[in-house]
């Protein structure tokens, strides 16, 4: 389908769905169970665009619009209000991932300036290195990448740096304890004495439901990490899951974004993915993790994922 297509086809969509929409939202007010947004972002810049990329003029026009129909809270309020199982208003949070210097222009400085907290996950091997990602280098591009010096400074004026693993693989397909602890665990701590900041949240890499991993999830939790993100699509209702985080993609299309955060049908009956792996995979890892670091307490204060399947929605895929 070309893009003027799928546009037209959108544009129908949301109009047939606009009746719908309006009374779940009076619904889910009157509920006080509003759903929260979490959004992920990657690279804000002007030139060279990628499908992973953004204009400032374009992330500006977003924000622009969010502010003027959503709460824009931190990540810490989300998760609280999901946990509590109450939201009254709609409300957005905005992240990025992997840690692209160019963000620095101008996109970071104008969400501190408005005073919209941001939650930014860094891959830890190309920020203390300088390297290019290897998703860019894959399309010939070779995008500056943050220093942690410049994670500092965004750290001290309010940014929540969050853990993005060491080097952004698919940890869908890991099954090696002692890898999986170093992506997770290891570089967490790693970036937390670079920063000299607490890491508190984690972000899955491509994060679609294949790209998930169960004993990732379970060792986050035991490694005292407050949330995991992915990033397939879906609402994260009051109530649902509190640990499993889900965020939409920042599309660039403002129609796009603005179809996929008024209640669409199809975001809302999209559930988390249950994230699967091999009950030996766990005994191994957490076997090798106590040898390592001694017992780690397990936050159990959170429901189970659902296990629901995938709506029919097929999200962007992006690094
Ligand atoms: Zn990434």
């Amino acid at each position: 389908m070309s893009a003027s297509w799928k546009t037209v086809a959108l544009d129908v969509h949301r109009r047939l769905t606009t009746p719908w929409r309006a009374w779940m939202r009076h619904w889910l007010l009157g509920q006080r169970r509003m759903p929260i947004i979490l959004l992920f972002y990657h690279r804000v810049a002007d030139r060279e665009p990628v499908p992973w990329s953004l204009t400032n003029r374009q992330f500006a026009a977003h924000v622009d619009w969010l502010e003027k129909h959503f709460e824009m809270i931190s990540l810490e309020e989300a998760q609280r209000r999901i946990i509590a199982g109450e939201n009254c208003r709609p409300a957005v949070h905005v992240t990025f991932d992997d840690g692209y210097a160019e963000n620095c222009d101008a996109a970071l400085p104008m969400l501190i300036e408005r005073g919209i907290a941001c939650t930014y996950f860094v891959t830890l091997e190309n920020v203390l290195t300088g390297r290019p990602f290897a998703h860019d280098a894959q399309v010939g591009k070779r995008f500056p990448v943050n220093t942690i010096g410049q994670l500092r400074q965004l750290s001290a004026r309010g940014v929540e740096i969050g853990a993005h693993t060491r080097t952004h693989p698919d940890l869908g397909q890991i099954a090696e304890p002692r890898r999986l602890i170093d992506e997770v665990v290891t570089a967490r701590r790693e970036l937390e004495d670079n920063l000299a900041a607490p890491v508190r949240y984690f972000a899955f890499p491509f994060g679609m439901p294949r790209n998930l991993n169960g004993a990732v999830v379970r060792l986050a939790r035991a490694a005292g990490l407050k949330a995991v993100c992915s990033a397939y699509g879906g609402y994260n209702f009051p109530g649902g899951d509190g640990f499993h985080l889900q965020r939409c993609h920042g599309d660039p299309e403002l129609p796009r974004l603005k179809n996929a955060l008024t209640l669409d049908p199809r975001q809302v009956a999209r559930r988390p993915v249950k994230a699967a792996s091999p009950p030996s995979l766990e005994e191994k890892m957490f076997e090798l993790l106590s040898q390592e670091t001694g017992p780690l307490a397990e936050a159990d204060s959170q429901p189970e994922e659902t296990d629901d399947a995938l709506a029919t929605l097929s999200p962007i895929e992006t690094p």
